[in-house]
């Protein structure tokens, strides 16, 4: 093949590079641009058809060497010959990169342009939930009273859960208290009573601090029962605290809460973790005490349960029952929730349906 092409005249030579090249560029001059993604593949492919035929090793290039072979009187027009055929490729090159430059180009724009003239997209705000409403108002209340908001862990060993809380193992409390394990023997803690304990040994007494947060209880769902629910507990821990004190902070919190004529009742009652023991009811803020649906016609509302610490749960962190004395409450959030929003089951605040929860904004 060399000889053959050795044997062809320089002009020849340079007619044959034209000839290659026109032959290739052909289907750039036919091409019809469909989309972005072809015509960046159609820009490389020109570049290389460039290299191709006007680079240093192109039958082109090689042509400009052959002079010497041509005969001294041709030699000016031979030299323009090569000179007319290299700017001829590459106009034909430099147009055919321009349109695709300029085709790229404006898919680019049209593909990254925006409609200013469409309506923007209005974020959609959530809120709060009913029970976070709720837990919020009453930790402003007792935070007003001088208590501290305490949270820890939802996953207990069975000490912090019962056994610092006076509920021995076989103690009947395990059972109404009665949660879920882990595979590891941890509890799902039955309630935030075992804040105070981890508070009481992190912080020591005197303590005055609130625990919200979730608990979990072996509950078949039902309107007024949910395997997990939400509960603030209170302690106060100090010398010469009483249960005058205790009464006074309930009935406060109470009146703060459904207002100043809200009356609270204790009625005695049992805790393992407490000594005495004390249910505690609110006169009913809607019927004001004379008797309605919320109330079950008695004009008392049932809340929680409190007493006084119990001297062992006090030892079991290293205080002197001796020296110190406290009172402890509790209550369902949730439940207060249900009360106050008059709702007839527990379980809507868990369902998260949304239809329902905006009607808290
Ligand atoms: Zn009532």
């Amino acid at each position: 093949m060399t000889d053959s092409q050795n044997e062809l005249s320089p002009e020849h030579q340079v007619e044959a590079a034209r000839k290659a090249f026109e032959q290739e560029f052909e289907r750039f001059a036919r091409f019809t641009l469909v989309d972005l993604e072809a015509a960046v593949a159609e820009e490389r492919a020109l570049a290389e058809l460039r290299t191709r035929h006007l680079g240093k090793k192109s039958a082109l290039a090689a042509t400009k060497k052959l002079i010497g072979r041509v005969a001294p009187d041709q030699r000016a027009a031979f030299g323009q010959l090569v000179q007319a055929t290299e700017a001829a490729l590459v106009q034909s090159l430099d147009q055919a990169e321009q349109s695709l430059k300029d085709y790229i180009q404006n898919e680019r724009t049209a593909r990254e342009s925006i409609d200013v003239t469409l309506p923007g997209r209005r974020p959609r705000f959530g809120h709060r939930h009913p029970i976070t409403l709720l837990r919020e108002q009453l930790e402003d209340v007792f935070v007003a009273l001088g208590y501290a908001i305490e949270d820890d862990r939802e996953i207990e060993t069975d000490f912090y859960n019962f056994s610092a809380l006076n509920i021995p193992e076989n103690h009947p409390a395990r059972g109404w208290q009665d949660t879920f394990y882990t595979t590891d023997g941890f509890a799902l803690r039955s309630q935030t009573s075992t804040v105070q304990i981890h508070a009481m040994q992190r912080r020591g007494v005197p303590v005055r601090m609130i625990a919200p947060g979730r608990v979990f209880r072996r509950d078949t769902p039902d309107p007024t029962h949910n395997p997990m629910f939400f509960q603030v507990e209170g302690l106060c821990v100090d010398r010469g605290i009483t249960m005058a004190h205790l009464k006074g902070t309930v009935a406060e919190f109470l009146r703060r809460m459904f207002g100043p004529d809200t009356v609270t009742r204790f009625r005695p009652s049992y805790f393992p973790f407490t000594e005495p023991s004390a249910e505690f009811d609110f006169s009913c803020f809607k019927c004001k005490g004379s008797g309605c649906r919320i109330c079950k016609n008695s004009g008392w509302i049932e809340l929680g349960g409190s007493g006084m610490v119990h001297p062992n749960v006090l030892r079991i962190v290293g205080v002197d029952p001796q020296q110190y004395s406290g009172f402890a409450f509790g209550f369902g959030i949730d439940r207060m929730t249900a009360l106050m929003y008059e709702l007839d089951d527990i379980r809507l605040l868990f369902e998260n349906d949304v239809r329902f929860l905006e009607k808290f904004e």
